[in-house]
């Protein structure tokens, strides 16, 4: 290899190790930079046993960098492959496609329609942070409107309308306005008049399966040609309640032989018997049925831009008649695919995990088994981490999984910082006598990269705690982390010095330990079942809700400090 061959080569493999190492924020790396480089560089290969060393000390220079350096070096190098990276990295941010036609609107405004018959599942939050992502980036807005129409299959519970409120604000964001359908009635009601006057619906008495047999083959029933006056006073005996569940419902008029049978006259409004929970509904009996209520308060509401599953498409088209009747302009609607969730063993919908509860198979909707907002936040899981690994899904029409894991990286970064280290050994654990040279106190740091925040000061006493797991054989050495190197002998730890070598160079294992006689009780719930332990001493005086991680353990939220020497906390994630 000449010198000017190999001037070239360090030169383009400084490159392609800035490119590595910006691209990445980390140290660049001479494995993945081999494959690009011999790709653009064919001549290179016939060197291809000389090049390793070559590349090896101009990576091991670029690592030597700071990140400025390093892509200030870059910029003189090849500008241009460090606009490309600027530019792949401002696509990172904005991966959510833009929204179709926001140009026509003066202000994009969405909206969240939670149904409040229990607090939210994990996947509940996609739409939330999805429909809040865009309304700060089109500096807009959303609403949150309870469609709360339906008091007996999805009979809402009254403390889910607070409850949803709050996991909206957990995860970050703020609604313009908050709507009840089930303050709405009169508003459904007027509508439900104008759509008679105008002919587009009648009152119906048709059993279900009848009206249905008829619709399938394309009829229409006896009903649909009735006067608009007969129609109208039979809606208001409805709204007075003169009938009972089943006996009649108002449908719009849409056309009987739709070539989409679920279109066909489909049920506006209907009676229930079961009073609504709220009282300021609990009067009503007549409920309009979700695509009407929906429909309606979409117009009214000034929404320019819907979200909803790709499983509902029949949902615009249905309403698209009444809007039609009203001269009304339908939103923009995106459809996407539905988003599952790993890593729980139970089922992500409401029902199900309510079932559960009520079994007492879980102890509440925050049990760290429930797959559901209440639970991870318990966990101490920010909504931020939950909202990032939602957006970066996107909105495809493709069902999409959510992987727990991209959360939890997620929160690792925004709580690692934050987080005191403590011991905790989990059950079962052995006890050992420490022999008399040992040192009288333990100094271990109470955050590994921040110095500034001190050591913590765990006096051993006379015996220690350890996993079972970690226990040495005896004859062998263990390093007690934080206090040093000790020795087994039989059920005794004899001191063999602070002498890191020993890790570094011997192999010698470093395991975390707690003082047996002062530890401190804890329990720690955790999605595949609780664990026992004992915590350092220190433990006892995290405040309630503070993130602490527990050495080659986890993260984990502090819960509560029992009145009887015990604490609880709720794992959060490795
Ligand atoms: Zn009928």
């Amino acid at each position: 290899m000449n010198d000017e061959l190999r001037d070239r080569i360090e030169r383009e493999v400084e490159t392609h190790a800035l490119v590595n190492a910006v691209k990445h924020g980390s140290e660049a790396d001479v494995g993945a930079i081999m494959g690009p480089l011999m790709g653009e560089n064919p001549e290179f290969r016939e060197h291809g046993d000389e090049i390793p060393s070559v590349a090896g000390p101009v990576v091991a220079e670029v690592n030597g960098l700071s990140a400025d350096e390093r892509r200030e070096r870059l910029a003189d190098l090849a500008p241009d492959r460090l606009e490309e990276l600027d530019r792949e990295d401002e696509g990172d941010d904005t991966v959510l496609p833009d929204l179709p036609n926001a140009e026509e609107y003066d202000e994009i405004r969405m909206r969240l329609a939670p149904n409040p018959n229990g607090p939210w599942h994990v996947g509940h939050a996609r739409m939330p942070a999805v429909i809040g992502t865009y309304a700060e980036e089109y500096d807009g807005e959303f609403i949150v409107r309870f469609d709360d129409t339906d008091p007996e299959t999805k009979r809402p519970l009254l403390w889910a309308y607070d409850e949803i409120l709050d996991e909206v604000e957990y995860l970050g964001f703020e609604p313009a306005e908050v709507y009840r359908a089930s303050d709405r009635l009169e508003t459904y009601y007027d509508h439900a008049r104008d759509l008679i006057e105008k002919g587009g619906a009648y009152t119906c008495s048709c059993s279900g399966e009848t009206f249905s047999e008829l619709k399938n083959s394309a009829e229409a029933c006896p009903h649909r040609e009735k006067d608009h006056e007969t129609t109208m006073a039979e809606f208001e005996e409805m709204v007075d309640g003169e009938y009972e569940s089943g006996e009649k419902v108002l449908r719009v008029k849409t056309d009987i032989e739709h070539k989409n049978p679920a279109l066909r006259d489909w049920v506006a409004f209907r009676i229930i018997d079961t009073p609504h929970p709220r009282e300021e509904a609990e009067q009503f009996r007549c409920w309009p049925m979700l695509d009407f209520q929906s429909g309606v308060d979409d117009h009214l509401t000034g929404v320019t831009h819907i979200i909803r599953g790709i499983d509902l498409q029949d949902s615009a088209k249905r309403q698209q008649f009444v809007y039609d009747y009203f001269d009304w302009e339908y939103p923009e609607v995106v459809h996407w695919g539905h988003v599952q969730v790993d890593e729980y063993d139970v089922k992500m919908s409401t029902s199900t995990i309510r079932e559960l509860i009520e079994s007492g198979e879980l102890d509440g909707w925050d049990d760290p088994r429930a797959p559901t907002i209440p639970s991870v936040r318990r966990r101490g899981i920010r909504g931020e981490a939950l909202v990032d690994a939602m957006v970066e899904l996107g909105t495809s029409t493709s069902n999409v999984d959510l992987a727990m894991s991209s959360v939890y990286a997620n929160n690792r970064e925004l709580i690692d910082d934050e987080a005191d280290r403590y011991f905790f050994v989990r059950q079962p654990s052995e006890e050992f006598t420490l022999a008399d040279d040992a040192p009288d106190a333990a100094h271990p740091p109470v955050h590994p990269d921040h110095e500034d925040r001190g050591t913590r000061d765990i006096d051993p006493g006379s015996r220690v705690s350890i996993e079972t797991q970690d226990v040495p054989a005896d004859g062998e050495r263990v390093w007690l982390k934080g206090f040093g190197c000790f020795r087994r002998d039989g059920d005794e730890l004899d001191y063999a010095g602070d002498d890191i070598t020993a890790v570094r160079e011997e192999g010698v294992d470093v395991i975390h330990w707690v003082p047996a006689d002062s530890a401190t009780l804890t329990q720690m719930r955790h999605m595949d079942g609780d664990v026992v332990g004992y915590a350092e001493p220190g433990l006892r005086e995290a405040e309630p809700d503070e993130m602490v991680q527990f050495e080659r353990v986890g993260f984990a939220r502090v819960d509560r400090q029992e009145a009887d020497d015990e604490t609880v906390v709720y794992f959060a994630h490795e």
